[in-house]
């Protein structure tokens, strides 16, 4: 088998056999993005200089009988959200165009650490808002199991790098679904870790209570070995959490015997393709196959994840994106350009006598936030700042930000009980496979509800996985989604482990 078909698993067998050389590996993957990213653009900035380089020190290390870490020699492509020393790091905006990190996010020095040859950035929505990779600043990405649909997102370049075997493994970060919906649309396997499973020093902020990075990968043995290496306690990160990392890689492979699996008729409900909703029937009875058991389970508030997500995420990030004013990093508009422009207006009011128009005329300081951020943020970035304005504004604060923290709760409540009668929550991740590129421009409400079945997990922050489950007529990839309570992932990589050995959906390539 080729190098480019292998398993991250596979691949570290080979080279800890000495079969393959990490150099060898690199000018293979590096070799496909060559051939490929054309026509996928999953990648934004790719260093072959560097990877060519970490490979060789890795090649060297082995040669002279070193210990070396968890990943030694597998390329890894990381979402263009982490910051990396040295490396620009955009997050898909203009307003980042050209920041250079002054420091590692502790996913990428833990990456460093166990020694992964860090193989490119890759795209996303800006900001990581949105469903489909389209609000880059930059670049479209295309599915790579048809090229005219969207590989979702926002981690849509991380995603789309793997299905199309740029990469073996690739990191995502997921506040609403933007690690499972893009693997669930090009048939790879995904998690979203408990939040605080995995620290978010150096990630740029999204929504802060929502955010969590976690991998994307071919199989589940995989995103157990990709999360053994980047979850732990963080003291850089004060949300990250205290708790021991289980060694993920040494249980996957264990069945667990007597499985309860909860179905809650909120995941089944209108909307929800037939073909989607055939696919992951099917999945249920090849865990029932396997032993499991299916118990009814109630998720009263789901209905309401939508409209809190979309008040909760929107607050946090006019909050956080505060900071891209123009003065401490990032995009500044062109001052000369302002400052002429300033002086026309001023002219022309004075020659018209208006004087209620000049006292009105920005100050050059207010004038120059507002031309960095108008030019710096796209449309959606711009949507989310003021629905969250609004949403904080005095009078508005109660009606939405402080009733969407209840629902909150009440969401979270609905798992605990949940999970009290059953390990996982079985369902689809989306409830349609990848549609296409520029269908839902015009709407963004549309684009909104492609996080349906993923977004609940989030405001709950509980963990949970979406497996390749079944292909369309059409030929594009269904996600099956398991769903655990806080910190159960090592439940999760063994049921997905359990279903990728009983099926080969994992294992299906694009042409
Ligand atoms: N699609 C959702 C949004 O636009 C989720 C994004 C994400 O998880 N980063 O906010």
């Amino acid at each position: 088998m080729s190098v480019l078909e292998s398993s991250a698993t596979e691949l570290l067998a080979e080279l800890t056999a000495g079969n393959v050389t990490a150099t060898e590996l690199t000018q293979a993957y590096l070799g496909q993005i060559e051939k490929h990213d054309g026509a996928i653009g999953a990648f934004l900035n790719v260093d072959a200089e560097r990877a060519l380089s970490q490979a060789k020190a890795i090649d060297e290390r082995r040669r002279a009988g070193e210990k070396l870490g968890l990943l030694a020699g597998l390329p890894v492509a990381v979402k263009d959200i982490f910051c990396t020393k040295g490396w620009t790091t955009t997050c898909g905006s203009r307003m980042l165009e050209h920041f250079v990190p002054p420091y590692d996010a502790t996913v990428i020095s833990k990456l460093i650490a166990a020694d992964a040859v860090l193989i490119g950035k890759t795209n996303m929505d800006e900001f990581a808002m949105g469903g489909s990779t389209e609000n880059s600043a930059f670049k479209q990405t295309h599915n790579p199991w048809g090229l005219d649909r969207t590989p979702g997102g926002s981690s849509g370049g991380a995603a789309a790098g793997v299905a199309s075997s740029m990469a073996p493994l690739s990191i995502g970060t997921d506040t609403g679904g933007s690690i499972r919906q893009p693997a669930a649309f090009c048939g790879v396997t995904g998690m979203k870790p408990t939040y605080g499973r995995v620290s978010r020093y150096g990630l740029v902020a999204f929504a802060s209570s929502l955010d969590q990075a976690g991998p994307l990968a071919k199989t589940a043995e995989d995103v157990a070995l990709l999360l053994e290496v980047i979850a732990g306690h963080d003291p850089l990160d004060s949300t990250s959490a205290n708790v021991p990392t289980p060694s993920y890689t040494s249980s996957v492979r264990q069945p667990l015997k007597g499985l309860r699996l909860g179905f809650a008729r909120e995941h089944f409900g209108d909307g929800l393709d037939r073909e989607v909703e055939a696919a992951v029937r099917e999945a249920i009875k090849v865990y029932e196959s396997q032993g499991a058991t299916v118990h009814e389970v109630s998720l009263p508030h789901s209905k309401y994840a939508i409209a809190t997500y979309y008040i909760i995420a929107p607050c946090e990030a006019s909050s956080n994106l505060a900071r891209y004013d123009g003065v401490h990093y990032g995009y500044r508009t062109d001052e000369k350009v302002m400052l002429a422009e300033l002086a026309e207006e001023r002219k022309e009011l004075e020659r018209a006598g208006d004087s209620a128009n000049l006292a009105a005329l920005d100050s050059s300081l207010v004038r120059m936030y507002r031309k960095t951020r108008s030019e710096g943020f796209g449309a959606e970035v711009k949507r989310r700042v003021m629905l969250g304005s609004y949403a904080l504004s005095a009078g508005y604060y109660d009606a939405y930000y402080v009733k969407a923290l209840k629902v909150r709760r009440l969401i979270r409540e609905d798992y605990d009980a949940a999970f009290k009668d059953v390990d996982l929550i079985i369902g689809p991740t989306t409830a349609t496979p990848a549609f296409k590129l520029g269908e839902m421009n015009e709407d963004p409400l549309a684009m909104y509800l492609q996080d349906l079945y993923t977004v609940s997990a989030n405001l709950a922050g509980i963990a949970a996985i979406s497996v390749p489950c079944g292909i369309t007529q059409a030929g594009l990839p269904i996600g099956l989604q398991l769903q655990a309570a806080p910190f159960a992932e090592e439940k999760l990589l063994r049921a997905a482990h359990m279903f990728q050995q009983a099926t080969d959906w994992h294992t299906r390539k694009p042409t």
